[in-house]
């Protein structure tokens, strides 16, 4: 009814990219570009269909089989020549200087790390390990599939020295605004891995909906996973039901269905985290356990956005004991060593009424609702300490204090980021500006309903996750960044793609590439990554993503829904 139409002109569009690409792009396209290459000045013919694959790794063969089952499907059956040979190989001592040269120091970034040479008809992909062999595939995929090499008829010779700059390259998504089934979750994957992005955080519960099975609680999805109405526009006012779509909204995922979505993400080489939000975004729970709450009363899962007052009580032992349950589910079930327990938005107007939270204060000689919040948080980060986990939280979460081994997602700016690094915890950026992709990407009118912001595909590019006021010795601690996908004005799949891509490749090279500055030899501009973008527009089309053209050339609009 309101779903998202997707650009018409996108095929158009796709076309105009690609002879585009065969026209003014004579190197590989990548995205992310590789922290190294070079040319070697020769070709070779483009190979004929099918591979011949020499493992000099035995022990990777089972993994990277399937990985390279997806470069014969890219075969160039129309060719007659030769079949292209793959040689899987472990980094040798000449590898290891160049990569240290270029910048390796730690071991993760040696486990992601691979050398891949192009050239006699041979791909020779050289690793550390089955991860670093699977970026290596990644990288020879783009190379194979790219249009503008094909159109050629021959393949120029390259050497690729390749790894990441930092270990958290994420991807969140809003599962509770708007619920995804499975094969969406599959498909984002997906898009991830193609672009080296490594840590997908799944917002599993919020105040619209609660979407894990947790045996122990059945009203959790039951009740807590469905809601009867959901506002339409902005919240100008949300008691006039008018604004409301009068339809049930709903879902949640099973044990099997995070079990097998877990093991795909592995394959891809994605670590799953996943968050439960506490305590404040309650209200789906509170609607199933509304004992869970400070005043107990019952009310239903909203339909509308916005903070809410009714929050998980923090004195109620019973409160604690369920959330406690909640994550020795969550952890049995998601083996990544990271839980995401939320910590946001929590207003305290229930808990300073409360005669159970005032109790807890008193005892515990707190001396206001916030120092009690700062409590409740280090309560469940020890518990997941118990369960051999550690905790991230949003920069709230900082607040009050935070106990060693937590780590800080820092969403209101960067300062929050800053203190936590200088104060010796892990950090993910992911600041509304640039990494918050619900926001718009351009102002023309004819733009989809989006919650407000601007982030072009420009901003994202041009971030950078380590800021410039930040103490060497604190730099260390930034893990990284994130880009979030809230999910309130994403009412299709459709409309998430749109949002989605292309700012995720830009935000990947942003995680993957050397930083802007630091760039060796050709790229690592926008205007360099914008006409690599235009040639991944083919695979984008091949796809049937609705992605937005407004990054290789704003003057191509499609047309736009109203809403
Ligand atoms: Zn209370």
């Amino acid at each position: 009814m309101n779903k998202f139409q997707g650009p018409k002109g996108s095929v158009v569009l796709t076309w105009m990219a690609v002879l585009w690409c065969w026209t003014n792009v004579s190197a590989y396209p990548w995205i992310p570009l590789p922290a190294h290459h070079r040319y070697l000045n020769t070709t070779m013919p483009v190979p004929g269909s099918g591979l011949q694959v020499d493992y000099r790794m035995r022990d990777w063969q089972v993994q990277a089989e399937s990985w390279l089952q997806e470069i014969q499907q890219l075969s160039f059956s129309w060719n007659a020549g030769p079949p292209l040979r793959i040689r899987v190989d472990s980094l040798g001592p000449e590898d290891a200087v160049n990569l240290m040269e270029l910048g390796i120091t730690t071991d993760w970034q040696w486990d992601e790390a691979y050398v891949l040479v192009l050239a006699e008809g041979t791909a020779t992909l050289r690793a550390q390990s089955p991860k670093g062999l699977f970026y290596a595939t990644r990288t020879l995929i783009q190379m194979l599939e790219s249009d503008s090499i094909r159109a050629t008829g021959s393949l120029p010779a390259v050497m690729v020295w390749d790894f990441p700059r930092f270990a958290w390259r994420g991807m969140h998504l809003d599962v509770a605004r708007h619920f995804w089934e499975p094969d969406k979750i599959q498909q984002y994957l997906s898009w991830m891995a193609r672009y080296k992005m490594n840590v997908f955080h799944w917002h599993l519960t919020d105040d619209q909906g609660w979407r894990l099975e947790i045996p122990e609680f059945p009203g959790l999805t039951k009740v807590s996973a469905w809601r009867s109405a959901t506002l339409r526009g902005r919240p100008v006012d949300v008691e006039d039901s008018l604004l409301y779509r009068h339809q049930q909204h709903g879902g949640y995922y099973t044990e099997a269905e995070v079990r097998a979505l877990v093991r795909y993400a592995d394959s891809l080489g994605i670590r799953v985290v996943p968050e439960i939000e506490m305590p404040g975004h309650a209200r789906a729970a509170l609607a199933a356990y509304p004992a869970l709450s400070c005043r107990a009363d019952s009310q239903g899962v909203p339909g509308h956005w916005g903070v809410f007052e009714d929050v998980f009580c923090a004195g109620n032992e019973a409160t604690l004991e369920f959330l406690t349950q909640v994550l020795d589910h969550v952890c049995r079930i998601f083996p990544d060593s990271v839980v995401h327990l939320g910590g946001d938005e929590c207003p305290k107007t229930r808990w300073e009424a409360c005669p159970l939270c005032q109790q807890r204060m008193r005892s515990l000689d707190l001396p206001d609702a916030h120092a009690l919040q700062s409590w409740f948080m280090s309560r469940m980060i020890q518990h997941l300490a118990s369960q051999g986990k550690s905790a991230i939280g949003w920069d709230e979460i900082l607040e009050g204090g935070l106990p060693e081994g937590a780590a800080v997602m820092s969403w209101r700016g960067t300062e929050g980021g800053k203190a936590a690094a200088r104060a010796g915890h892990s950090v993910v950026m992911s600041p509304g500006k640039p990494c918050y992709l619900d926001h718009y990407q351009h102002d023309g009118p004819e733009e989809p309903l989006a919650i407000g912001g601007m982030n072009r595909l420009e901003d994202v590019y041009t971030y950078e996750p380590v800021p410039d006021d930040l103490e060497p010795g604190a730099v260390m601690w930034i893990q990284g960044a994130q880009g979030n996908v809230w999910t309130e004005y994403m009412t299709s799949w459709d409309k998430v793609e749109y949002m989605v891509m292309p700012r995720m490749t830009a935000l990947a090279e942003v995680l993957w590439s050397p930083a802007l500055n630091r760039t060796v030899g050709r790229g690592r501009t926008f205007e360099h990554y914008r006409d690599r973008l235009r040639c991944h527009a083919g695979w984008m089309a091949r796809q049937g993503l609705h992605f937005a053209p407004h990054g290789w050339d704003p003057t191509l609009l499609p047309e736009r829904p109203s809403n």
